[in-house]
């Protein structure tokens, strides 16, 4: 890779002469089947990873529908995985992120916080980033007891007690791996009625660690060191109680990282890319991939099978525009 030291000097980002074939950018399951997909097509594409390196499914501590692994798979180890494939067939990392894009001319242009490289076309997997409550407390408590990760985080909660916020399959699979650690787990839902598949709502209600307060939000997180308890409002009666807890874990649903393509192409409302069955977004040379332009089904193998689809798309692309 060739670099513009001159650069460094003047703390411009680093601009690379060399055109990239195609330039992934993200590293969950969408981005490195992308990557795999491509560099077996010879491409040598080049994944800008972002934070996380095997995306959210590295957040979870185990995946059991992802076929192939009938006794389930560690998230975490199914990102190294993927990554490990792609590499063997030439794809390369860069640990950067995404500040910036210009898919207004060709060769498109990509920035980082400290490089600018060139491509002929792109993959977009940049996936999502989980919401927050807004509430006050969860800034300042983030780390000390406010989390957004039961894999990462359950380990600090040893026989103490946490809430989950949220009534999807995350927070229930989140809840349950929680129980290993926590003296006890109780969800908070702001209806009386889960979201979470049939399989976990059994097994969360079979476990005796897990409790459930419906019909409750949470207005605020308590407590200055550490978290104390949380204030929760009943939205049927508007009354407000507080809680005492150790921990709280929201998991309520999630934004598309896409704030940087808005009006480069073509999204929705929330942010999600349109990119039709071939994953084209509106912009020639450019695809998308993912729970960047999946709100609906937001899985790993949903998210996989996408990234293969885009990379075969831009593969084709590619030779049609030698
Ligand atoms: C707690 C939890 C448990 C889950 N359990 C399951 C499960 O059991 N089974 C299942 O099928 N699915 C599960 N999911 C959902 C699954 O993880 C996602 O659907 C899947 O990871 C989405 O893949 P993706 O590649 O589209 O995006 P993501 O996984 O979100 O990956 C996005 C990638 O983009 C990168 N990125 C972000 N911003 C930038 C930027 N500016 N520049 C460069 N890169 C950037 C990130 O670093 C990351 O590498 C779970 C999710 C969570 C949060």
């Amino acid at each position: 890779m060739e670099l513009n030291l001159t650069n460094l000097q003047t703390n411009q980002p680093q601009s690379h002469t060399k055109i990239e074939d195609v330039i992934v950018l993200g590293a969950g399951p969408a981005g490195l089947s992308a990557a795999l997909y491509a560099a077996r097509a010879e491409l040598s594409p080049l994944v800008l990873t972002g934070m996380s390196l095997g995306g959210q499914a590295s957040l979870t501590h185990s995946i059991e529908n992802y076929p192939g692994f009938p006794d389930g798979v560690g998230g975490s180890e199914l990102g190294e995985l993927f990554q490990k494939q792609a590499e063997r067939f030439g794809a390369r990392y860069e640990y950067d992120s995404v500040t910036d894009v210009d898919f207004s001319k060709h060769p498109f242009i990509i920035k980082t916080y400290s490089q600018e490289f060139k491509t002929r076309s792109v993959i977009i997997s940049t996936g999502a980033s989980p919401n927050l409550l807004n509430i006050p407390g969860e800034k300042s408590l983030t780390g000390r007891g406010v989390s957004y990760c039961g894999t990462c985080d359950g380990w600090f909660f040893k026989e103490k007690k946490v809430v989950v916020v949220g009534g999807g399959d995350s927070a229930l699979e989140e809840g349950l791996f929680l129980t290993r650690f926590a003296s006890s787990v109780t969800v908070i839902h702001r209806r009386d009625q889960l979201r979470a598949g049939k399989i976990l709502q059994t097994r969360a209600a079979d476990n005796p660690k897990m409790n459930f307060i419906w019909n409750s939000v949470v207005k605020e997180i308590q407590g200055e060191a550490a978290v104390t308890g949380v204030v929760l409002e009943n939205v049927l009666t508007g009354e407000q109680s507080v809680f005492p807890t150790d921990g709280v874990f929201v998991f309520i649903g999630h934004t598309p990282n896409t704030e940087m393509f808005r009006n480069k192409v073509d999204m929705d409302e929330h942010g999600y890319i349109f990119a039709n069955s071939k994953m084209e977004t509106s912009r020639p040379g450019i695809f998308a991939a993912g729970e960047v332009m999946d709100s609906t089904f937001k899985q790993v193998v949903v998210s996989a099978g996408m990234g293969a689809a885009a990379a075969i798309q831009a593969t084709r692309f590619l030779e049609e525009n030698e």
